[in-house]
């Protein structure tokens, strides 16, 4: 099935590429000239970009800092991950807007349902900060939350292998992918570690399906706009 709006989850540690924190430019634009090739093709791109590479609230409460604190830090990470990414992307020909759920009203636009619909409508990628805006949550359940409130056909979720395994395949040998998978068994499998269990939930109460894949081989996100296999679906 040849898909009409999609949202990409991509996580702050992918967007540092070979770097151990921060953002790589020359991935950044490589990212923009697939999306180009994604929205040309038809298909409207909403992203949610992680904060990872920057702060994780849960990592850093401790010794003084409140976790909301520490939320409110991550938060304000992925930010600064959107507003690169966009300016990166404008630079590469995609038109591209930050829409932000928390206030930010110097830097970003908010995030406003009729607004995101407006833009993506005019084949803008709508690029969201902040997440939900709430703490105690993450990007993944930000992900499926909005992709639920924009009526997208999916959640990509990019992650640095090709999709769900029964075990880690950076340590076992013998561990073989799904090409497949039910929700139940996503969230009531403690092995499967791919995305947050509180964004399975959602999306398995919700319906939404989530396609587990590696974004950085080249012309993976057209493949899977385009309806072919890629990565591991659950549905
Ligand atoms: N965060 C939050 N609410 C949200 C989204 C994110 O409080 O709706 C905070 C949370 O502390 C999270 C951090 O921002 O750990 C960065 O996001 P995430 O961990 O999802 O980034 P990723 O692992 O995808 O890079």
């Amino acid at each position: 099935m040849q898909y009409k709006r999609v949202l990409l989850k991509l996580s702050g540690e992918q967007l540092a590429g070979e770097f151990d924190a921060g953002i790589d430019p020359k991935l950044a634009g490589w990212l923009a000239e697939e999306i180009k090739t994604v929205i040309k093709g038809g298909c409207q791109v909403i992203i949610m970009v992680g904060g990872g590479n920057f702060v994780r609230g849960a990592q850093i409460a401790g010794h003084g800092i409140k976790r909301v604190t520490g939320d409110h830090m991550g938060m304000l990470g992925t930010m600064i991950n959107a507003l690169a990414l966009t300016d990166i992307f404008e630079d590469h020909g995609v038109p591209t807007r930050c829409l932000s759920s928390i206030f930010a009203e110097q830097v970003a636009e908010p995030f406003v349902h009729r607004l995101a619909n407006k833009h993506l409508e005019k084949g803008r990628v709508v690029i969201v900060a902040g997440g939900t805006g709430r703490p105690y949550v993450t990007t993944d359940t930000a992900a499926v939350n909005i992709a639920l409130e924009l009526d997208c056909d999916v959640v990509l979720k990019a992650t640095k292998v090709d999709g769900v395994y029964d075990k880690d395949p950076a340590k076992h040998a013998d561990a073989t992918k799904f090409e497949s998978l039910h929700f139940q068994q996503a969230v009531e499998d403690g092995a499967i570690k791919v995305m947050d269990k509180a964004a399975m939930g959602l999306a398995m109460e919700q319906n939404m399906p989530i396609v587990v894949f590696d974004a950085m081989q080249p012309g993976n996100i057209l493949k899977l706009t385009s309806g072919k296999n890629v990565g591991t679906r659950i549905s």
